[in-house]
């Protein structure tokens, strides 16, 4: 069982007069972490401390800034395994793929910190004589709220790009995964002066206490939802506001393509961890030459996959976070048969503990579903039958959301005309989860705002300073 301690004002242990909550393992319900639920109080504590070493840590060089980030790069490294299992323990993952996110975040980390001190404002064009230039700067205090789905790759990315900017850090991960979110905060502090970085733990109301507070940057991963509840936040105060948000990623089969292995790319998209990842393949628009044969394919694919906790080798279905997601993710299933789609593999609530769910595959689905429209963020892949590309493309770009998309066809017109129609962040010709390091995208509509990833997020921590210096009276110095 892990207790967790929060960090606030650089001492360990510090608040915890609001209560606790206890996490569950969603493979079998037992209790596996206990955390402090901070007050408004200590959450305004943590940010006051914060504030209180902001101007030492902005004055830090950026090469030991760099250089901290190395060492905590070194720190979680080291601690991989510990924060592999506690994901796991506490989300459901399988482990290699809880070990993949931990390896994910380290490699962040070390691009950051390589990155950041490179970077530097132009120099202008001014009168003979002065000095003109723009001097890229921390913004100040920055909230990370972080969700459970990759807690620890999504929070080294925040973090570290963050930190290494010069901001100080008030972190809240996700109440769901409040263990691992304390593992790697007390790696990365083990390498940063004191105070630097705060743990704040709690639920939805200690984000959004968090969220009041007087900040320079709010960056928030997590729902659409929230993310609104968090802009109007920072609209109030005046901070700026990153959010990465949900999505409901589209997957588009031209008449062209195989299609088993279009088959094998829609499994991977909906059902790898269990359908939890932002850019999971939430809807197949299937070109009807193919139909039958990517659906057979893909019952196939879904009924050979191995359920079981994700701590046994082997597993490639874990369960989901916890009972009220899955409730969430068969409500969505359960609607849209109702309204006339079909369960070909999967849709059953299993009996027995934890909150797994089976890969599921629903055929007839209209556009206009709930399940095809909303986010359902489990293991699900909803298959509407489309009469062409033209039509493919045209539901995939009708969406509250703009995350991410991708696109399986041999055609070299019908991937430009992908890529150039589709009004996302991300789009992905040929491979569901393709992609080059570095790689960043910004979501659009109510898939959020800025960039969340690659080096442009080290830009989203930063403001920059127009600087004008000239000698007295217009003469020499
Ligand atoms: P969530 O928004 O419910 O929770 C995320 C964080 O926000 C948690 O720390 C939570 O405590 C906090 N929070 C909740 N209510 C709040 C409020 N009113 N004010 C301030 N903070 C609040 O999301 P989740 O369920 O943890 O994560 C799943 C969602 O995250 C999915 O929608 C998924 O698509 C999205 N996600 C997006 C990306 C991306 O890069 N776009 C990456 C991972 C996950």
């Amino acid at each position: 069982m892990y207790t967790v301690a929060q960090l606030i004002g650089g001492v360990w242990g510090a608040g915890g007069e609001g209560g606790e909550l206890v996490v569950h393992d969603p493979a079998d319900g037992s209790p596996v972490t206990r955390t402090p639920v901070a007050t408004a109080d200590e959450v305004a504590k943590a940010v006051e401390a914060a504030r209180g070493v902001a101007a030492e840590w902005a004055a830090t060089a950026p090469a030991d800034r760099a250089a901290a980030l190395h060492r905590a790069a070194e720190a979680v490294e080291a601690a991989a395994d510990e924060l592999a299992e506690a994901t796991t323990a506490e989300m459901g993952k399988p482990l290699d793929d809880a070990r993949g996110g931990v390896a994910a975040g380290v490699g962040t980390l070390r691009q950051y910190a390589e990155l950041a001190p490179l970077r530097g404002g132009r120099t202008l064009h001014g009168a003979h004589g002065a000095l003109d230039f723009m001097a890229p700067e921390p913004r100040g205090v920055v909230a990370a709220i972080t969700p459970w789905n990759d807690p620890v790759a999504v929070s080294c990315g925040l973090l570290g790009a963050a930190l290494v900017t010069g901001n100080v850090v008030v972190y809240k991960p996700s109440e769901r995964t409040p263990a691992t979110g304390w593992l790697l905060a007390r790696a990365l502090d083990s390498a940063l002066p004191a105070g630097v970085l705060s743990l704040i733990t709690g639920g939805g109301e200690v984000g959004a206490a968090l969220a009041g507070q007087e900040l320079d940057v709010i960056a928030h991963v997590g729902s659409t939802a929230t993310g609104r509840v968090i802009a109007a936040a920072g609209a109030r105060t005046g901070a700026k506001v990153l959010l990465e948000n949900g999505g409901s990623d589209p997957l588009v089969v031209d008449a062209d393509v195989d299609p088993i292995w279009a088959a094998e790319q829609a499994a991977l998209g909906c059902f790898a961890n269990a359908g939890q990842i932002c850019v999971a393949v939430e809807r197949i628009y299937v070109h009807r030459d193919v139909a039958e044969g990517f659906l057979d394919a893909l019952v196939a694919r879904a009924e050979a996959l191995t359920v079981g906790p994700g701590r046994d080798p082997g597993t490639q279905l874990a369960p989901l976070v916890d009972r009220r997601h899955r409730d969430h993710v068969h409500g969505q299933v359960t609607a849209a048969l109702a309204d006339g789609a079909r369960v070909r593999a999967g849709g059953v609530l299993p009996d027995g503990p934890g909150a797994f769910y089976p890969a599921t595959v629903v055929e007839g689905c209209r556009h206009d579903m709930a399940l095809v429209r909303e986010e359902t963020f489990g293991p699900v892949a909803p298959v509407v039958v489309v009469d062409s590309f033209s039509e493919g493309l045209r539901c995939a770009a009708d969406s509250p959301y703009g995350l991410a998309a991708t696109v399986l066809t041999g055609s070299m017109s019908h991937a430009q005309r992908a890529w150039r129609e589709l009004p996302v962040g991300t789009v992905k010709i040929n491979s569901v989860f393709g992609g080059a390091p570095g790689g960043a995208a910004q979501p659009r509509r109510g898939s959020g705002q800025g960039f969340g990833y690659g080096p442009e997020l080290l830009d989203e921590f930063s403001t920059v300073k127009a600087v004008h210096l000239e000698a007295p009276g217009g003469g020499h110095w």
